[in-house]
């Protein structure tokens, strides 16, 4: 497996110290992901697949970093890597917590663990507004994801926070959510089903959010009443 490994990082334009390191933690990723499920990724090809996600949004990254749901480490572990930069990640299943710790120390990455929900991490003193970007991948409907990452910026700092297809209601949930929060206006780039949504924080995040464990996903910011659906993680269609 290391050789397909080093074979499909080989396809990166990356410096060979960050390739390598860059395969160790896939190989470690892969290993792993045989007792706890870190990804749904199976081999070298989909694992890489999610590096190079991950690194698409590196050029709106400022240090320090926070990824919210780290899971098995994407986008963080990727941008620690090959960007070289403080990162925290924030992950509440503790399986998960301790095997982004180990990564961490195996690697000799500049990277903290706080294994924890972000709904409770984002009130502590020394990570509320500490952090240049905030990252959350695959985690929550966007107006949920807003209220999960916002929190952790200081003034200056960006949310980049990648999204499959964003509908028009989520968006406009999302920047509801985003001005409530102390965030600016939402850019967004890309397409189809590749989108990143793009917010600054501009004032200082209300004491109130986040609210508590699991409400901003129940109860999304933006989202007028009535419109979830049964499990309540994503809109109900437009037409419902
Ligand atoms: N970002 C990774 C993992 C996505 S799976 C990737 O893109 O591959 C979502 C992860 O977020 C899970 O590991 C789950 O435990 C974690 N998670 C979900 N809600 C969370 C919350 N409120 N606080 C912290 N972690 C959370």
């Amino acid at each position: 497996m290391t050789s397909a490994l080093e074979a499909a990082v080989g396809s990166l334009d990356l410096a060979s110290d960050v390739r390598t390191r860059l395969t160790r933690y896939l190989a470690l990723l892969l290993e792993h992901n045989a007792s706890v499920n870190l990804t749904g990724a199976r081999d070298a090809a989909a694992v890489l697949e999610h590096v190079r996600d991950s690194l698409t949004i590196a050029p709106h990254i400022r240090e320090p970093l926070i990824d919210v749901g780290s899971g098995g480490g994407f986008p963080g572990i990727p941008l620690a890597i090959v960007l070289g930069i403080p990162v925290t990640l924030v992950e509440a299943t503790n399986k998960k917590a301790q095997f982004l710790e180990m990564v961490a120390r195996e690697l000799d990455l500049h990277i903290t663990v706080v294994a924890d929900r972000a709904e409770t991490a984002a009130h502590d003193p020394e990570l509320r507004e500490r952090f240049g970007s905030a990252t959350a991948r695959g985690i929550a409907s966007a107006p949920a994801v807003m209220e999960l990452t916002l929190p952790f910026l200081a003034i200056g700092g960006v949310a980049v926070l990648q999204r499959g297809q964003v509908d028009y209601a989520e968006l406009t949930a999302a920047q509801d959510a985003a001005l409530a929060l102390g965030g600016g206006l939402l850019d967004e780039h890309g397409q189809g089903n590749r989108r990143v949504l793009i917010v600054a924080k501009r004032r200082t995040t209300p004491a109130a959010f986040p609210r508590r464990a699991g409400v901003p996903e129940r109860r999304p910011l933006g989202w007028p009443r009535g419109t979830l659906n049964g499990n309540g993680a994503s809109p109900a269609p437009i037409d419902a």
